[in-house]
């Protein structure tokens, strides 16, 4: 009888890694903070990287821009503190609708020790307290790119007001009309009030205290989940709200923290359920079977693996993730049969081989990565993609799983129409 992957040995790996750099979550991080400025102090390759990955977004007033470390701050020659205090005063005499203030860190400011959280302090004293300035890193040194958001939400917690009610803290910053599906269906099963992190406005910022109960939707936030129980707040394990099953676990494992048994949730549930199940079906009809390989990359790869083997009948080969939190991760290993390989960390040209020698129905991973093994005659999902597609709770399940079928339906109408072709790339 499986027992779960909790206690199968990880595979740990240091070396090379091909993931994006922690500024990529500032391009849905500024999209549902409404009242926050990212301000990257970095070089023009981070502010590159920032428009490339918002190119299509044209805003009236952007809410995320890029202090330039020329060669004169990285050779010491400036004071990068002064110019940094000049650009936000300007910023903020220009934009009195921004409330929150983000320094973010980059390689090039950690590279020169540019101690952003001592400008934040003092930025913070100037500009307080109508303006609340924070900091965190998005350099791509140490980090991957869903790392972001963790830092950002970890950086907000301390300064977050304190509180003894018991309330439900929904940790993870989920597109508006996911978050409103998901709080409607906790309104139903009889819990509220329900706050969120990050909340829209500063305004509606939570409070947190010993009976704050949080649940979080993303599985990249250990930092954040680290602060949030230094403040004394309890934290409701559970797999991730991704499928019909996770959805079901994850809102009964809220519901019996509040005293609600999972009879009120079934009833409440029972229509998107049955309509997510029936979504998934659909998809599921070309996953059946299939094989599947996560490299290490959005820190997604877990609860995805979980879903993907139980609810649409694929098979795991290897499960890669930069990051293993066993309180995060732990109630989604206890549901993935024993089988797969569990790795944490990456050296890619290790990894690359052990793809190759398996020879998966479909490989995710980065960007970087897809197109050499697409023209190995390999099928491939971007995991980035993952992250921007809204994918939680019932309505989107449907869609998960297609992200997934896409690539392998795409394959087999190619190898239908030119045969001859993906024989040679394979
Ligand atoms: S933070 Fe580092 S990895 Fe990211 S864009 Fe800037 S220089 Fe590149």
């Amino acid at each position: 009888m499986s027992t779960g992957c909790r206690e199968t040995p990880v595979l740990k790996e240091r070396g090379q890694r091909e993931v994006f750099c922690g500024l990529t979550g500032i391009i849905w991080l500024h999209r549902k903070m409404q009242d926050a400025f990212f301000l990257v102090v970095g070089s023009r390759t981070c502010a590159h990287l920032l428009q490339s990955a918002a190119g299509v977004m044209i805003f009236a007033e952007p809410r995320f821009g890029t202090a330039i470390l020329e060669e004169k701050d990285l050779a010491g020659m400036a004071d990068a503190n002064e110019e940094l205090d000049r650009e936000v005063a300007r910023l903020l005499a220009r934009r009195p609708d921004i409330k929150q203030l983000f320094l973010v860190g980059s390689c090039p400011s950690e590279v020169i020790k540019l101690d952003l959280s001592r400008a934040a302090e003092r930025l913070s004293g100037i500009h307080g307290p109508n303006v609340r300035v924070l900091n965190y890193s998005g350099s791509g040194i140490e980090t991957t790119f869903t790392q972001g958001e963790d830092a950002c939400l970890a950086s907000m917690v301390p300064a977050l007001p304190a509180t003894d009610a018991k309330e439900l803290l929904l940790v993870g910053a989920l597109p508006d009309v996911v978050e409103d599906q998901a709080l409607d269906l906790l309104a139903q099963i009889g819990i509220s009030p329900v706050r969120c992190l990050p909340a829209k406005r500063a305004a509606f910022d939570p409070a947190i205290g010993p009976n704050t109960h949080f649940a979080l939707t993303q599985p990249f936030l250990g930092d954040t989940h680290a602060a949030l129980i230094r403040r004394g707040a309890q934290h409701i394990a559970a797999p991730f709200p991704f499928g019909a099953e996770g959805t079901t676990l994850w809102l009964k494992a809220v519901a019996a923290t509040f005293g609600i048994a999972p009879e009120k949730v079934d009833q409440v549930v029972a229509a998107p359920r049955a309509r997510a199940e029936k979504a998934i079906a659909a998809a599921a009809s070309t996953l059946q079977g299939k094989r599947i390989f996560f490299m290490p990359d959005s820190q997604l790869e877990i609860p995805f693996a979980r879903f993907l083997t139980r609810e649409c009948g694929m098979e795991a080969i290897e499960i890669g993730t930069p990051y293993l939190h066993a309180d995060l991760h732990g109630p989604e290993l206890d549901l993935i049969a024993a089988g797969p390989v569990i790795s944490e960390g990456q050296d890619v040209d290790l990894q690359l081989d052990r793809v190759r020698a398996a020879r998966p129905d479909l490989t995710v991973c980065g960007l970087g990565l897809a197109n050499p093994l697409e023209a190995e005659g390999l099928s491939t999902k971007w995991a980035i993609e993952l992250v921007f597609t809204p994918v939680h709770f019932y309505e989107q399940a449907g869609d998960l799983a297609a992200l997934f079928a896409r690539p392998l339906r795409r394959r087999a109408a190619l190898t239908r129409q030119h045969p001859n072709m993906m024989e040679a790339a394979e």
